[in-house]
């Protein structure tokens, strides 16, 4: 091969080996002991000795500006920022979105059905007095809900509320009617958990006050709330009931969303699920708040969250919803 094109292929090679290594193969296949510029430069001793000096030289001159070429790639590989190990086409890693809990997803969607009928959103204390629990609502002193086996008391004759209907004595003790709240929260009781009972649950109470709303003013907000809340097409009824707090009382049931009200296991064959207690506020507890008597009407309303949560999606263990298991509880998200 003639030695200028054997410098300029050398050279080539060299400019374009990006690594040490492949620096090093270019290096061996031109220097190297069986090199081509090596085996150039053997040769020339068979040579007729007016050429020797002269291919010597050239010879020579090849092996210098490829060993120079050599170098200066080596120093500038050996400079080199090293590479990102980043590999920008591979799939991002999607950040984790966190989501609320199914328990949070019934009591927003609540508060958003009622703050279009114009309820205001409060929250009250988890530990309370026997008298907002108790005596205010109307609850007799020998009331077995008292009983320490029912209730959860704590020093100082406090307790761990065991229903949200203490916020309804907390707002009325300190404002004047007309009054429309919505009051969602923990409650306590000493229940032995199973698949249906903890002892920590979420209750959602309601409340209206002014000076004439009716027992049919009532059952217009429960069915607004149920259809807007379940569909359109869920049909209610009330009981007859008693509840210390309010007179008349009564128990709501609602069609069964999940037979449509033709009957099933949730449902207990009956077409109809128990959904929460409701009545017209009893003149006792205007009278414990200091309202005067005669002046005011309201009615009020509560529901457990946990249970409508459980109808929603179709769970059948309430242990399920404070497990903190993520493969449950992204399900909802
Ligand atoms: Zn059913």
């Amino acid at each position: 091969m003639d030695i200028t094109n054997l410098i300029d292929e050398a050279l080539e090679k060299i400019s374009r080996a990006s690594a040490p290594d492949i620096l090093e193969s270019v290096r061996i296949e031109y220097l190297g002991r069986n090199g081509q510029i090596t085996k150039l430069l053997r040769s020339i001793g068979s040579l007729p000795s007016d050429q020797r000096s002269e291919a010597g030289q050239e010879a020579n001159a090849a092996r210098e500006k490829v060993e120079a070429a050599l170098t200066e790639q080596f120093s500038r590989i050996a400079h080199q920022p090293k590479k990102s190990k980043i590999d920008t086409t591979l799939p991002g890693i999607r950040p984790l979105r966190g989501a609320f809990h199914p328990v949070r997803q019934v009591i927003q969607d609540a508060r958003a059905v009622f703050r279009r009928l114009g309820f205001e959103f409060v929250e009250g204390r988890e530990v309370e007095t026997e008298f907002h629990n108790f005596t205010a609502l109307n609850i007799p002193l020998d009331h077995p809900s008292r009983d320490a086996f029912d209730t959860f008391y704590t020093k100082g004759k406090n307790l761990l509320r065991s229903q949200t209907s203490t916020v309804q004595i907390r707002v009325m003790e300190t404002r004047k009617p007309p009054l429309r709240i919505i009051a969602p929260g923990r409650v306590y009781r000493p229940d032995t958990v199973d698949a249906s009972h903890s002892f920590m649950f979420h209750q959602i109470e309601g409340l209206l006050v002014d000076d004439r709303s009716t027992f049919s003013d009532l059952k217009g907000v429960i069915n607004l709330f149920l259809r807007q809340f379940f569909g359109k097409n869920v049909k209610s009824r009330f009981r007859p009931h008693f509840f210390p707090f309010t007179e008349p009382s009564v128990e709501v049931d609602m069609s069964c969303i999940l037979c449509g009200g033709k009957g099933c296991m949730t449902c207990k064959r009956t077409g109809w699920l128990e959904i929460m207690g409701a009545g017209m506020v009893d003149p006792a507890v205007f009278q414990s708040v200091g309202y005067p008597s005669g002046k005011y009407r309201g009615f009020a309303f509560g529901m457990g969250v946990e249970r409508i949560a459980m109808l929603r999606h179709g769970i059948q263990d309430i242990r399920l919803f404070y497990e903190n298991d993520l493969n449950f509880l992204r399900q909802f998200s």
